[in-house]
């Protein structure tokens, strides 16, 4: 149901009763209360001053590819940074992009202009604001490499321009969440490169990438971050995770870091299966696992406690 003016000054769409599973890579997730989709930054203003002044819970997703959400969904508000915000601007060696752009087509749109840093983003499913909040990268690099500062929302409702330096960019991390911002756009500071090159890396990546996982299934990649012993890939292989099953949550055959929701699968199903896999890595290698998918959402208790 649409539910327009519910959010005074708010021009874009507000859904009530939403299914998250509409809006996650892994097609799972329950209803969120209201799911409202900002057109600008101050939307997220309106949007989140709206939500103080109900008492509303607020969390904020982009294209919900590295998110669990949970059976019961989300409660309270619900702001989607998709592509209704997604400008993309180059002037000279600076790349400005809204949050809800993809990715991969900021970088894209930078190899067109013979512009170097953001190869390492090919094959990325998610937005430019999730990729900031997690730091996304591959082994070509990854986003603190080239972000110069973020235009963000405060939870509190302000605007504020906010230096790389200041978000606590770490592997596949950030400070975002703590420090209380919604990233509304970016500025990426690149450097000039033969085109051929761009495009010759991301092709390199590219077909590593379709040879070793499943990119076109539903999951979120890699739902568990690498350790200090390298590729959890490998040691989930090796400790034999590949094929485990929970309901329609299994460990993908190409890939033993990826769940595959094969169909009918819930969060419950994965956030176990996840357990699972943890537990078995513990007992044949002594390596704990950390989570790199984010659990989001009405779940019991901590779904984990080690994150
Ligand atoms: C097939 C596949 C392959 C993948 N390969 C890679 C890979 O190679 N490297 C890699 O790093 N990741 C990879 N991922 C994971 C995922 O695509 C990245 O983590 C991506 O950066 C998440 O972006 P998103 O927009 O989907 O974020 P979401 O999943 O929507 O959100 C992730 C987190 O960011 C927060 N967030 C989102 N937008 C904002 C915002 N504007 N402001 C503040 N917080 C925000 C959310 O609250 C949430 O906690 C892969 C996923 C899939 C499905």
């Amino acid at each position: 149901m649409t539910q327009a003016g519910t959010i005074p000054g708010f021009s874009g769409t507000v859904l009530a009763n939403e299914p998250m599973a509409r809006h996650t890579s892994f097609r799972i997730g329950g209803p969120a209360d209201l799911l409202a989709v900002p057109r600008s930054e101050s939307d997220v203003v309106s949007a989140v001053r709206w939500a103080i002044e109900k008492s509303l819970p607020l969390t904020v997703l982009g294209n919900g590819t590295n998110v669990l959400v949970a059976d019961r969904g989300i409660r309270g508000l619900v702001l989607l940074m998709d592509r209704n915000l997604a400008e993309i601007r180059i002037e000279g060696h600076v790349v400005y992009a809204e949050a809800g752009a993809p990715l991969l087509k900021v970088a894209m749109q930078s190899a067109r202009a013979g512009l170097s840093g953001l190869e390492f983003a090919e094959g990325i499913p998610g937005s430019l604001g999730g990729g900031i909040f997690m730091n996304a990268g591959t082994s070509l690099g990854e986003v603190k490499d080239s972000l110069i500062d973020v235009r963000a929302v405060t939870w509190s409702g302000d605007a504020a321009t906010v230096p790389v330096d200041d978000l606590g960019l770490a592997y596949r991390s950030s400070r975002i969440a703590e420090l209380g911002l919604i990233v509304v756009s970016a500025r990426f500071g690149l450097r000039p490169s033969s085109k051929e090159e761009i495009n010759a890396a991301m092709e390199r990546l590219r077909s590593h990438r379709v040879s070793n996982q499943p990119h076109w299934a539903r999951s979120a990649g890699c739902v568990f971050k690498n350790t200090e012993r390298g590729s959890t890939g490998r040691l989930l292989d090796e400790s034999g995770a590949k094929g485990m099953r929970r309901g329609g949550a299994v460990v993908s055959v190409l890939h033993a870091n990826f769940i595959v929701n094969e169909g009918g699968a819930t969060a419950e199903d994965v956030a176990g299966l996840m357990r699972e896999m943890a537990e078995l890595v513990l007992r044949k290698t002594g390596v704990a696992l950390t989570p790199e998918v984010r659990f989001i959402g009405d779940w019991d208790a901590p779904v984990w406690d080690n994150r």
